[in-house]
């Protein structure tokens, strides 16, 4: 797999403090890297110089071997699309404007013949067929989610970054996401995805980067980072890390017994 990113020695400052303290990372083509961390560790903030929406104060991020400021906004468009965290759209836009927008890279370009085809793929991929009419700014924070991401899909970028998808969505809308970023890393994609969810995380990447104070503190397989011990460290509360039937590892808190309710 080769490299969608290169990030060296990272440093990005925001109100006179560095949020981002000496990041290497490689997101390849093909996989989903879930971003993990406690709120406030600096995961927007590191997603934020990916995109190149955030300053790099020190070290580098190379996109497709190129430094990122190197890149034209328009090229930058047509290979990276992002999905905020707050879903952005303020005007009273329709769903489907909303989407069309992902399109707006491409215009004047030979693959704007595909816009057609883009849209109906996105709009059907993020089920949203049946709110196109509707204004963004009237939808629930779920179908706003899942608007912005249909609006990321019709974009058609090698690279696709993802703040926090899944926070607003029901069980089957999370895995209807994630199984999204799964076919995009299957058809050579880098995904890069920011989530809570470490079950999720660990069911739907391929490595997982944990984020603390600013630094990775881990990178890897799900298994190699989603240890106890570390994730006590790391979110001050203890948990068990169990294999799920299906294989896959859940990440429960330790709850104890005090607050069940007896039978
Ligand atoms: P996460 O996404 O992991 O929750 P963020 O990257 O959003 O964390 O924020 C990391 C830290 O940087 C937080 O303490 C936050 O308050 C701070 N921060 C984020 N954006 C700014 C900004 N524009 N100016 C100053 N501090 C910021
Ligand atoms: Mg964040």
């Amino acid at each position: 797999m080769t490299a969608a990113y290169e990030v060296r020695d990272l440093v990005c400052r925001l109100g006179g403090r560095a949020i981002v303290r000496g990041v290497d990372l490689d997101v390849r083509h093909g996989e989903v890297l879930a971003l993990v961390g406690p709120n406030g560790a600096g995961k927007s903030t590191l997603l934020g110089a990916l995109t190149g929406d955030v300053p790099i104060a020190e070290g580098e991020v190379r996109l497709d071997g190129r430094p990122l400021g190197d890149w034209s906004a328009g090229d930058l468009a047509r290979t990276r699309a992002v999905l905020l965290q707050a879903n952005q759209v303020s005007f009273p836009f329709t769903v489907r404007e909303v989407v069309e927008m992902g399109r707006n890279p491409w215009t004047g370009h030979a693959s704007a013949a595909d816009d057609d085809a883009a849209i109906a793929e996105a709009i059907d991929r993020s089920d949203v067929a049946h709110l196109l009419d509707r204004p963004f700014t009237a939808l629930s924070g779920g179908e706003k989610a899942r608007a912005s991401l249909a609006r990321v899909l019709a974009q058609r970028t090698d690279v696709v970054l993802l703040d926090e998808p899944t926070a607003a969505l029901d069980l089957r809308h999370q895995e209807e996401v994630m199984v999204v970023a799964r076919d995009l890393a299957a058809t050579g994609r880098a995904v890069v995805v920011v989530l809570h969810d470490l079950s999720l995380a660990a069911a739907r990447a391929d490595r997982i980067a944990m984020v603390h104070d600013g630094r990775i503190v881990s990178v890897g397989t799900p298994a190699e980072v989603l240890t106890p011990e570390r994730v006590e460290e790391v979110y001050g509360i203890g948990v068990h890390v169990l294999p799920a039937p299906d294989g896959h590892l859940i990440v429960v808190p330790h709850r104890g017994l005090s607050d069940t309710v007896s039978p």
